[in-house]
């Protein structure tokens, strides 16, 4: 008998799992993990930005985690070796709408409690010589890191505590008793007093193991990416960002420097017809069925139509992708987008066909259960974590 089961080995899994050992070190924990190792699905294929938080409706979840994990995920780095850049970004106005909408952003930026600077043209061209705008919108805080070391030495901090990691272990079934609670898996069945899941692109699925209906499903977006080639891994100082349109905020593709010192374009939203299918053919019966009879992804994307085409076609047609990030980088060709391997995002829908924007925890008497954790969930990973252990703290003291 375990006291705690962890399901998922992503960096929220981890994170919680190395969070709950140090606030109760003499408890038997258990991580189950599907894949052969850690941070497999979303944790190893994102772009590795340490978020500052200036998007996120202030007062929410997202605002609050992102500004904590920003320092935390540091601290962290820095106490276990794990190399990263806090190399700034650069929010960037290419029109007079764009303005406008950068101006909103500044005000967001305040809210969140964010030190930045407004850069006019002049300022914009010195910090940036490749890139081209009307002005812009500097964050020192945003940094770089590869989540998939970061959520390895998680995982490490926990095995050197005395927790256990049990790869190839798929979750199948999951029974919550009076007591405890029953997980069957496909390396034998585990029972915990309490249970944490942490599932990423397959949350709904668990939650629904538990015979509760978790009110959402998850819709998966394929974010893809191209690779500029060596020779650009100059061509930018900091990370640069489009200013979104605020009723899609996480469209537009980006120019991200990478931790190992190339520079990827992306991603975009495409909606993937398998929920971990990261190449363009990948296709599950099962997940598109749910998908098409699910009426909140079908009013989602319904509602969402002509920008989802408008994906899709630049997902298919290199060159309408290559427009996009023309726009304030002008210089780059196709030749320069070469393969990058993509992610999917796992998005939770309500029912009533609303993308759930706020990180989603759903709990039942002896489980804590993550719904909803879209980026940015790297960066708040430890924030997330802690919430995770109050939760759980209040099952077991409670
Ligand atoms: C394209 C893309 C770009 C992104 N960029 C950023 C970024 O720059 N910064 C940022 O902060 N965030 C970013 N994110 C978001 C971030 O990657 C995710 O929010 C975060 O990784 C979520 O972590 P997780 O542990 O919840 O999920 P995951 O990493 O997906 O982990 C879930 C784990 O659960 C396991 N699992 C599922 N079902 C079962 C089962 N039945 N039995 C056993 N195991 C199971 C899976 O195998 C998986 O390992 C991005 C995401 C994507 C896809």
């Amino acid at each position: 008998m375990y006291d705690f089961i962890i399901i998922g080995g992503g960096i929220l899994g981890m994170s919680t799992a190395m969070q709950l050992k140090q606030a109760y070190p003499d408890r038997r924990m258990l991580v189950v993990e599907k894949e052969g190792e850690a941070a497999r699905h979303q944790t190893g294929h994102n772009s590795g930005v340490i978020h500052a938080g200036v998007y996120y409706t202030p007062g929410s979840l997202k605002a609050r985690f992102c500004l904590e994990g920003n320092r935390a995920t540091k601290v962290f780095c820095d106490a276990h070796d794990i190399p990263y850049d806090s190399c700034g970004k650069l929010l960037v106005a290419t029109n007079d709408l764009e303005m406008q909408r950068m101006q909103a952003l500044w005000e967001r930026t305040e809210a969140n409690g964010l030190e930045r600077e407004w850069l006019g043209p002049e300022a914009l061209r010195e910090r940036e010589p490749n890139i081209t705008g009307v002005g812009g919108i500097f964050v020192p805080s945003s940094g770089i890191v590869d989540y998939a070391a970061v959520t390895r030495a998680m995982a490490a901090e926990f095995e050197r505590m005395g927790g256990e990691v049990r790869y190839h272990a798929e979750v199948t079934a999951l029974e919550e008793r009076r007591r405890e609670v029953v997980v069957t898996t496909a390396a034998g069945e585990f029972t915990g007093r309490y249970l944490v899941t942490c599932s990423g692109l397959m949350a709904d699925r668990v939650v629904r193991m538990l015979g509760q209906d978790p009110g959402f499903t998850i819709c998966p977006f394929r974010g893809e990416y191209y690779r500029l080639p060596a020779r650009h891994n100059d061509i930018v100082n900091h990370l640069i960002y489009p200013i979104p349109d605020p009723s899609m905020p996480f469209l537009g593709v980006h120019l991200t420097r990478m931790i190992d010192g190339s520079v990827t374009v992306g991603p975009n939203a495409v909606l993937a017809l398998k929920r971990e299918g990261y190449r363009k053919r990948d296709v599950s019966p099962r997940d598109l069925a749910q998908m098409l009879t699910n009426p909140g992804i079908l009013k989602v994307l319904g509602r969402n139509l002509r920008p989802g085409l408008a994906e899709m076609k630049n997902s298919l047609h290199k060159r309408g992708y290559l427009e996009l990030v023309r726009k304030y980088c002008p210089s780059l060709t196709l030749d320069d987008l070469g393969p990058y391997p993509a992610g999917v995002r796992a998005q939770a829908v309500s029912r009533d066909g609303k993308l759930v924007d706020d990180f989603l925890f759903v709990n039942t008497p002896r489980t804590v259960n993550v719904g909803n954790a879209p980026s940015p969930a790297a960066t708040s990973a430890i924030p997330i974590g802690a919430h995770i252990v109050e939760q759980v703290k209040a099952q077991v003291e409670g």
